[in-house]
């Protein structure tokens, strides 16, 4: 086996009191929580104590500045226990650090203590009814009028949409300016003209609340603007690689976990008067799969250092976020296929991993779209 090197002593540490708290204060509700098709505020608030929300959020702002590495050991701690339900990946790895690039003092004062504690909850909201991959061709618009914009349109599929108390909104400001013309905007939930539709039934993540929302003459004041007017495709492009990575890691220790549970599983099931283990069928896939998540590790753990470093592009995201995304898909899949008919049962971590697994090929950025970043790098002129 090759070793990780990506993380050191204090890391592995601080990944034993994450992975403590989570068996302690989430796996034991998940079930529940599968029933309310959300995780509790609880547990957000629980986490916040511990430190493990928006870890790099700078000491001024509530955080503990810590580097990308810490929202790595959450990912990959909640990926292990198969917690679906829990949305921080969302909102430490994505939504909450647009507020700590681009916020202005005031928006950071505001907000970042908060989202840090887990008294606010965030989510991101680029995908409409009608468009997901092809971000410009969105509808929802925020019109300037006097000191304030107004927001009129509608979005789906946004991952804490339900539990959301504050959400980055993608608008158009100018209809006409294409790339240009996207703006991001900070809506608090509360606002008069927001509303929230049902909580979206899915095939996996059934813990985790994915809505509709609208936006009916929202208006928010000049201030709640998050950068500059017209740059939010590019703020979105610049963050795009981290989101890609933190998918990415996700689903290597998913796969992971999932391929040292069915090793343990097929070494106790008997078929034929011997375990499943000693057929060779079962040791060519189970060796399939372990060459190709170790493989798949060494790339994403070079690309989390590459990160750290700041010199992570978005060819080398797409690509961690592509390849890990299959794996994890056709390892869980065969892993699955290991455990017989039991491992069609929901009681089964194989089963709910199999399920979850599917839409980590579709969002942040589909399969196709990866392919084409990808693609589209190597034909450049
Ligand atoms: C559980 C879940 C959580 C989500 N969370 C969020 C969230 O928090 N915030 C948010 O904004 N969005 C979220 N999404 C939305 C997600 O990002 C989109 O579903 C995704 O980007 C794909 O967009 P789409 O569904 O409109 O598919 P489409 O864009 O309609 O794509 C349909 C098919 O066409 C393919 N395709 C599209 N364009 C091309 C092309 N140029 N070349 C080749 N193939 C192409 C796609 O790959 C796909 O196979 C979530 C989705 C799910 C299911």
């Amino acid at each position: 086996m090759i070793p990780r090197n990506v993380y050191d002593s204090e890391l592995e540490l601080f990944r034993d009191s994450v992975s403590k708290f989570l068996i302690k204060n989430a796996q034991p509700y998940h079930e529940q929580w599968e029933k309310d098709g959300q995780v509790s505020r609880e547990l957000w608030l629980q986490a916040g104590e511990q430190g493990f929300l928006a870890p790099t959020v700078p000491e001024v702002y509530g955080g503990v500045g810590a580097d990308f590495r810490y929202n790595a050991i959450v990912d990959e701690e909640v990926a292990r226990l198969g917690l679906s339900g829990i949305g921080w990946g969302l909102h430490s790895d994505i939504a909450v650090p647009y507020i700590v690039r681009i916020g202005s003092e005031e928006q950071k004062k505001r907000y970042l203590p908060a989202m840090v504690s887990g008294e606010i909850i965030t989510a991101i909201a680029m995908t409409e009814p009608a468009t997901g991959s092809d971000l410009q061709g969105i509808k929802t618009t925020a019109a300037l009028d006097g000191n304030e914009y107004v927001i009129n349109g509608s979005k789906t599929f946004i991952t804490n949409g339900q539990m959301a108390d504050l959400v980055i909104v993608v608008a158009k400001t100018d209809i006409s300016a294409g790339s240009k013309g996207i703006s991001l905007f900070l809506v608090e939930a509360d606002s008069a003209g927001f509303s929230r539709g049902k909580n979206l039934k899915k095939i996996g993540m059934k813990a985790q609340d994915t809505s509709e929302l609208f936006f009916d003459n929202l208006r928010v004041p000049k201030s709640s603007r998050l950068g500059e007017e017209g740059m939010g495709f590019l703020y979105l492009m610049q963050e795009l690689p981290q989101e890609r990575l933190s998918v990415a890691l996700y689903a290597i220790t998913s796969a992971a976990s999932i391929l040292q549970q069915t090793v343990d599983y097929v070494k106790q099931r008997q078929a034929f008067g011997h375990t499943v283990a000693t057929f060779q069928n079962t040791q060519f896939k189970l060796a399939d799969a372990a060459t190709e998540i170790a493989t798949t590790q060494v790339f994403v753990d070079r690309c989390l250092e590459l990160h750290i470093d700041g010199k992570l592009d978005a060819v080398a995201a797409a690509q961690a976020k592509l390849v890990a995304t299959e794996v994890q898909n056709k390892v869980i899949d065969e892993c699955l296929q290991l455990h017989g008919g039991y491992g069609y049962m929901w009681e089964y971590s194989v089963a709910r991993a199999w399920a979850d697994a599917r839409v980590q090929k579709i969002y942040a950025g589909t399969s196709e779209i990866m392919k084409l970043i990808i693609g589209r790098d190597l034909l450049k002129e």
